[in-house]
């Protein structure tokens, strides 16, 4: 069995087909399905999707280009839910900042301090995290540290091959691979992959982006978890079953689910 541990299915693009994607995913091994929070205006939808499916899983969370909704979005309505598994996805995304200097500044800021009281309900509540990092490893590392947020852990969802970022390992983080690992210019992922302790694997999707090679272009899917198994295995000469072995049993670790 395969975990995807990545995967928004509140989003618009499975609305018309949801039970065909989660059927082909399960016919073909993935058999549990997590949904990051990232949109406070989706979060109805995954709860919906968790309470209809005995095998899909919700997060809640704000994403770092969602900040107004960290306002609005009422952490404690959703997280006592039998089946909310972690807080996320948070963190710090530097790649699209706009404007002056002063304003990327204090975006960043911005972005800083919704991750930090993040973090603070993760440790509240004793939820792993979900956590999304883009050109912002250094700043985002420092605060998980500082933050002591190993104490509950989480994933570096859609690892972005920073060697920086693996020492985390150490403190009870992990690291979700997802399509990216089979793009034709996926080097510093390939080279890095070994490096990462086994123990800390995981596979994701985060669909409907970032769709595995040959089927790139179109939107992805979690029975696409299955190409990112195949490459895994290839790269780290490990038979894929032990792959999915693994990983299964890291995301159950991690998330605390069957
Ligand atoms: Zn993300
Ligand atoms: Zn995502």
């Amino acid at each position: 069995m395969i975990i995807d541990t990545h995967i928004h299915l509140d989003d618009e693009r499975y609305r018309d087909d949801i039970d065909a994607v989660l059927k082909k995913a399960r016919e073909n091994g993935v058999e549990r399905f997590i949904i990051p929070g990232a949109d406070a205006s989706t979060i109805g939808r995954a709860l919906e999707l968790a309470e209809k499916y005995d095998d899909v899983y919700f997060a809640i969370g704000i994403h770092p280009y969602d900040l107004d909704g960290f306002d609005t979005l009422d952490f404690e309505a959703y997280i006592h839910h039998p089946k909310c598994v972690a807080i996320g996805e948070c963190g710090l995304d530097y790649y699209r900042l706009e404007g002056t200097d002063e304003e990327k500044a204090a975006e960043k800021a911005a972005q800083k301090r919704i991750f930090t009281a993040q973090i603070i309900l993760a440790k509240k509540y004793k939820k792993p995290l979900i956590i999304h990092i883009r050109d912002a490893s250094r700043d985002s590392k420092e605060i998980l540290l500082e933050m002591g947020a190993g104490e509950v852990g989480g994933v570096l969802h859609c690892y972005n091959a920073d060697e920086e970022l693996l020492s985390l390992a150490d403190d009870n983080f992990y690291f979700g691979i997802g399509g990216v690992v089979t793009f034709k210019n996926a080097k510093k992922l390939v080279n890095v992959l070994p490096k990462i302790p086994k123990e800390k694997l995981l596979i994701e999707t985060d669909g409907p982006y970032l769709t595995p090679h040959p089927h790139r272009g179109k939107r992805n899917e979690p029975l696409y978890t299955t190409l990112v198994a195949d490459k895994m295995s290839e790269l780290l000469n490990i038979d894929v079953d032990k792959i999915a072995d693994l990983t299964t049993i890291n995301a159950q670790k991690l998330f605390d689910i069957k």
